[in-house]
């Protein structure tokens, strides 16, 4: 069986819903994962900010206007005025409920519930139109199988066990529908696998039913090669391993969430990327199979800072990276790059909320040296370090760019380069004239 799933802009009104109702319903027997309608998440964190301040006020103007637009919503899905009436009542249902926390103490339990609810209304209504269509289809509702343990990581053995009880429950049904994102957690509380999570849900139930296939439906055409908004004519992969998609994933190539990744692979179930606005395009293939020697994609992650501590402590010494690590360690600050030499070292960090107190810190231990705006740009591809002739190649193109810091090594798949983010747009493009023109 495939697992399929569609992302908030896939769902994101009465004909996108329609749109992917057509899609799914080709009488093979699947697991659909829904996001919420796209922006719910957001109001519903709004509505949420309004309680933590106490203004109850602020929050039901809020409630009150995507009601509204729910209401739009099911005017222009359903046909009948059975089910119009039945998927009224659902949306009455679920506001009443955001309503009711508008009342009383807000803490983050609360804030957890109303975030579900973007999710079991998408769902709701897909099942409810399906249904007036005529298609066979049930919920499946994530909230009884979907869970995390203490360490607040999916419990994959309790996700099987209740997802196999669930699906034996409804035997026979062509679409199962399920809700991304939400899940318990080990206490039983209603909580989710953080934003953008539903990628996450697809994943563990590929692994959970040993799916043939999983599908991340999106509205963009797979992964590029390179950033579409600074690089003319790039081009979507095709395929590309686990390893290479994480290394994409993180570096800012939003369509598919970085957490995504590992339950699948260690399943060995294959991953694509399909586009909603053009179904039978091909799409990006994921999965353990490596295209030998091709370098595959270049992506950038802005908003980085580099730090240098310098020591001669630090030549012949031992222990002292450990030192270095502890202190980001002790900001909860996690480190991206890494480069050393016998007498320094330098990271690289996204996250700058505890700058100030890590370099007081550093500067216990040698002289410290910091540089902002800073962009690493890496290269993806089977950058296995037999191959020959890739670092050449990179490095070439990036012959009239000033380069901070290079890493490779760390995995066969990439080789980042730090840069500054004014040189980003001239990186990005000379790389892609370098590894993928001609190709
Ligand atoms: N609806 C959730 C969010 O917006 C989860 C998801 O869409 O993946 O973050
Ligand atoms: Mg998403």
């Amino acid at each position: 069986m495939k697992v399929l799933k569609f992302g908030g802009t896939s769902v994101g009104s009465a004909q996108r819903i329609k749109e992917v109702a057509k899609l799914i319903t080709d009488g093979e027997q699947k697991i659909v994962v829904l996001s919420a309608m796209s922006g719910t998440t957001n109001t519903l964190v709004e509505i949420s900010d309004y309680l933590y301040k106490k203004n109850p006020e602020g929050a039901n103007e809020i409630i009150n206007k995507l009601e509204h637009t729910y209401k739009k919503h099911v005017d222009e899905l359903f046909s009948t005025a059975e089910y119009k009436q039945k998927a009224l009542e659902m949306i009455k249902s679920h506001f009443d409920y955001i309503r009711a926390f508008t009342k009383d103490l807000f803490t983050l339990f609360e804030e957890k519930v109303i975030l579900a609810q973007g999710e079991l209304i998408s769902t709701a209504l897909m099942n409810y139109y399906l249904q007036e269509c005529g298609t066979s289809s049930v919920l499946l509702p994530a909230l009884d199988y979907m869970r995390t343990d203490k360490n607040a990581e999916p419990d994959p053995v309790y996700i099987k066990d209740k997802l196999q009880i669930q699906l034996e429950l409804h035997p026979g049904v062509e679409i199962y529908i399920t809700q991304g994102y939400i899940c318990r957690n080990a206490y039983g509380e209603i909580d989710n696998l953080q934003r953008g999570g539903s990628d996450y849900t697809a994943s563990l139930i590929g692994a959970a039913i040993n799916a043939t296939e999983i599908q991340i439906w999106t509205d963009i055409d797979g992964m590029h090669n390179n950033d579409p908004r600074i690089v003319e004519n790039t081009t979507p992969v095709r395929q590309l391993h686990f390893e290479e998609a994480a290394e994409l994933a993180y570096f800012g190539a939003k369509i598919l969430h970085p957490t995504c990744i590992q339950p699948a692979k260690y399943a060995n179930i294959p991953v694509r990327l399909l586009n909603t606005m053009d179904p039978t395009a091909p799409g990006t293939l994921i999965s353990n199979d490596t295209e030998k020697g091709k370098i595959k994609a270049v992506a950038a992650k802005d908003n980085i800072t580099a730090i240098k501590i310098k020591s001669s402590r630090m030549l012949l010494a031992h222990g002292f990276l450990r030192k270095v690590f502890e202190i980001f360690e002790s900001y909860q600050t996690s480190i991206d790059m890494i480069c050393t030499s016998e007498v320094g070292v330098s990271v690289s960090i996204d996250n700058t909320k505890h700058l100030n107190e890590i370099l007081d810190d550093l500067k216990k231990y040698g002289t410290v040296t910091v540089d902002k705006n800073m962009c690493i740009v890496c290269v993806v591809g089977d950058l296995e370090w037999e191959n020959v002739g890739f670092e050449a190649k990179t490095m070439d193109a990036m012959k009239d760019v000033p380069v901070r810091m290079i890493s490779y090594g760390g995995s066969n798949y990439n080789i980042s380069f730090l840069i500054r983010e004014c040189d980003k747009k001239a990186a990005l493009q000379s790389l892609s004239k370098e590894l993928f023109d001609n190709n």
